[in-house]
């Protein structure tokens, strides 16, 4: 009786659990479907605004990755996602400079997963982003950024939650999921559209980027002015990967650039910071700022600085170019860079014609003039790219302390300055492009390298007024020169 009874209950247990696992797998497969996997015939011709690539397989054997070049991170990522049972691949920017040689900045992901349903699979992730929904995972302080495979706009689900365009082109929201094929003819050059598969280690191309990583040829994917309206970053990324990779820009990709440069003026400040930084502080910033000026487009990064490039008064594209110099050359020496240098130097000038303008009015002290002057240049660069406040503050007394280094009677207290070394890297650039500072750079640097007593007797040597304090008068408080009685400084 007792048998029988247990019998039953072990069959009874067994058909519950095989109609729990055949339930689930059924779900997954559902959603597997919907995830469409690589493999899924192309989408009808029309569907999509662009003409479709086949999917071309380029074997290890030719493309030659070697498997240690691949982010260890980036494939835990990869095989999560795989493991339950949708697609991924490493995707972009890392493949593009894996095959040149480069070691790649950071390291992306695509997959068939919405990003909440990868969130899921992930303890330390995060979604961000509204206008384009992504997964940030993060391990210590690297981030692998987890993107869902794109659709074209039109090919359903544009239905303003998902997806929504302006009049003009613009891609006001970026959420629209589809297939590989699709997320491919979506991604902006077609050297960006390369997908390492890590099952067979092939990788896949929609869109001959391979060829075009090999021929060094920057191509957009589709039709170059339509894409540009719809992303008009895409010309300073059209103008960063030229200028990283020294590729050339296949002229129907170059071309609309001339004409739409404009419409960069609808972009976020913020995401122009984001992308002013990678144009110009990431190594390659002097090649970027060529091709900035090639398609005029420094204007919409740095006006004030694009509008005082040809001045005759100030030696503004010197300096420019020297403070990219200076920056691509620490960055090769794995020197640290701050965005606040490069904000200092790029808009010295511009602020220093306003001071010059403020001092000639007679609106106050040389400082009053500095500080009136760097808020009215800064607040009006804020309005196309945003500078956070963690940097306006260290520009701000940068500039401040180039008042204060022609006062060398008080070396001892400006070297201990939090800011003096960028303070003092600006000087020697402004001295070096042609500002006449009769030597002042030169001298805080034999300081710098001088003993105490040494030091000391520099110092003392440039007591009271001295020899470089002239120069400041040169340089700015012409008002105060008229004064009858000397008022102490509010400068120091
Ligand atoms: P890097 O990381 O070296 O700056 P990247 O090509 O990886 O270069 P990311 O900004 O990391 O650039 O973007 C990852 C990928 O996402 C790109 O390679 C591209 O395929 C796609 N992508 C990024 N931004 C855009 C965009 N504005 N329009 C279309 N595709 C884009
Ligand atoms: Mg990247």
């Amino acid at each position: 009786m007792l048998t029988s009874f247990s019998i039953l209950l072990l069959i009874a247990a067994v058909l519950v659990l095989s109609t729990l696992y055949l339930v689930r797998s059924a779900g997954k497969q559902r959603a597997q479907a919907a995830q469409t996997p690589a493999n899924t015939p192309a989408p009808s011709p029309g569907k999509v605004e662009l003409p479709l690539g086949q999917r071309r397989e380029i074997p290890e054997s030719e493309h030659r990755i070697p498997r240690q070049a691949l982010d260890d991170n980036a494939m835990k990522v990869v095989y999560r996602l795989l493991d339950d049972g949708f697609e991924a691949f490493l995707v972009g920017g890392c493949i593009r400079d894996i095959l040149l040689g480069k070691q790649p900045k950071d390291f992306d992901v695509a997959t068939s997963a919405h990003p909440e349903q990868a969130e899921e699979l992930f303890r330390r992730a995060r979604l961000i982003g509204r206008r384009f929904k992504l997964l940030h995972v993060r391990f210590g302080r690297e981030v692998i950024e987890v993107a869902t495979f794109r659709a074209s706009h039109d090919s359903g689900d544009n239905d303003g939650e998902h997806g929504r365009q302006a009049e003009s082109g613009l891609i006001l929201r970026d959420n629209v999921y589809g297939t590989i094929e699709e997320d491919a003819l979506r991604r902006d050059f077609t050297v960006n559209a390369l997908y390492y598969c890590v099952r067979d280690h092939c990788i896949y191309d929609f869109a001959n980027g391979y060829r075009d990583i090999k021929a060094r040829k920057l191509r957009m994917i589709g039709d170059p002015a339509a894409r540009y309206r719809e992303d008009p970053v895409r010309m300073l990324r059209a103008a960063r990967f030229a200028a990283k990779l020294g590729f050339e820009i296949e002229q129907g990709t170059a071309e609309p650039i001339h004409q739409l440069g404009p419409m960069l003026q609808k972009i976020a400040p913020a995401r122009l910071f984001d992308e002013a930084l990678k144009l110009l502080q990431t190594g390659h910033g002097e090649a970027s700022l060529r091709q900035l000026r090639r398609f005029n487009l420094l204007r919409y990064l740095f006006p004030q600085t694009d509008e005082l490039l040809d001045s005759e008064e100030f030696p503004v594209e010197p300096l420019v170019i020297n403070a990219l110099r200076n920056t691509d050359r620490r960055l090769a020496q794995d020197k640290s860079v701050t965005p606040a240098f490069l904000f200092a130097a790029l808009l010295w000038y511009p602020m220093q014609k306003r001071y010059q303008e403020l001092l000639d009015e007679g609106a106050g002290a040389p400082l009053q003039c500095l500080h009136e002057a760097a808020n009215e240049v800064l607040s009006q660069q804020v309005r196309s790219t945003a500078i956070p406040r963690r940097f306006s503050v260290p520009v701000r007394e940068i500039w401040e302390l180039q008042l204060r280094l022609p006062r060398t009677n008080r070396a001892n207290q400006l070297v201990g300055h939090p800011r003096f070394r960028a303070a003092y890297d600006l000087l020697v650039l402004r001295e070096q492009s042609g500002e006449p500072l009769q030597g002042l750079s030169q001298w805080w640097t034999d300081y710098q390298s001088a003993d105490e007593a040494h030091r000391t007797e520099m110092q003392q040597r440039s007591h009271g007024a001295s020899e470089h304090d002239a120069q400041e008068g040169e340089a700015a408080p012409r008002k105060r020169r008229r004064r009858r009685k000397p008022r102490p400084r509010q400068d120091d």
